[in-house]
C-alpha cells in the first residue's frame, strides 16, 4: 500500500482489557471508519492476549491493527486518536495498567521521527507478540525499522499467548 497525494499510510494498534474490550475496539473502528479525514484501508481481526508488564492480574486484552490513509500530519492523528481513547472513557494513571482503549501509532509510512509527544516507528511494537500478530494479517512485510519484516518479528518473539478472540469465547 503506497500513499496517495500528500496522504500518508498510518499503522495502528488498538488494544483494551476494560469494559467489554471486543466491543470497545469494535466501537473504534467503526469511529475510525466515520471520521472523513481518515479512510479504513485494512483491519486485522480480533486477538486475545495476557497482559505484558503493569499491574499484577488485570484482564487480558482483545488486540487489533489497522491500516489507515490520512492527510493529517502524525501530531494531528495523534490527537484525533486520542480524542477517541479520551470518548471510550480512557485514563492515563498507572503505566501500562488495565484501559478502556489503547490506540497506538505503530509507523506511518517510513516515517523516522522522536519528539516528545510521538516517537516513529513506535519504540516497542516490533518486541511486542500482541502488535504484530494482528499487524501481520494485513501488514507482513512492513519493517517497523531494524530491517526486519513484521512476519519475521513475529517468528522471533514469543507469541504463544495470543489467540484468535473468538477462541475461547
Ligand atoms: P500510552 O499511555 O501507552 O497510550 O502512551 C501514550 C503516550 O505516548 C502519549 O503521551 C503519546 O504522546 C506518547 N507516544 C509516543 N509515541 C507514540 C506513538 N507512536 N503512538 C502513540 N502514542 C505515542
Amino acid at each position: 500500500m503506497t500513499p496517495t497525494g500528500d496522504r500518508h499510510v498510518a499503522w495502528i494498534g488498538l488494544g483494551s482489557n476494560l469494559d467489554a474490550p471486543a466491543a470497545q475496539l469494535r466501537r473504534a473502528f467503526a469511529e475510525l471508519a466515520a471520521d472523513h479525514n481518515l479512510q479504513v484501508l485494512a483491519r486485522s481481526s480480533l486477538y486475545r492476549s495476557v497482559p505484558v508488564g503493569g499491574p499484577p492480574d488485570q484482564p487480558l486484552f482483545c488486540n487489533a491493527a489497522a491500516a489507515l490513509a490520512t492527510g493529517l500530519s502524525p501530531l494531528a492523528l495523534l490527537d484525533r486518536l486520542q480524542a477517541i481513547e479520551a470518548a471510550h472513557g480512557r485514563v492515563r494513571d498507572v503505566r501500562w495498567g488495565p484501559r478502556t482503549l489503547d490506540l497506538d501509532i505503530l509507523a506511518i509510512d517510513a516515517l523516522v521521527m522522536d519528539c516528545p509527544r510521538l516517537t516513529l516507528p513506535h519504540p516497542r511494537a516490533h518486541e511486542r507478540g500482541f502488535v504484530l500478530v494482528p499487524l501481520a494479517e494485513i501488514a507482513p512485510a512492513l519493517s517497523l525499522g531494524g530491517g526486519q519484516r513484521v512476519i519475521d518479528r513475529c517468528r522471533a518473539v514469543d507469541t504463544r499467548d495470543i489467540e484468535p478472540w473468538e477462541s475461547r469465547v
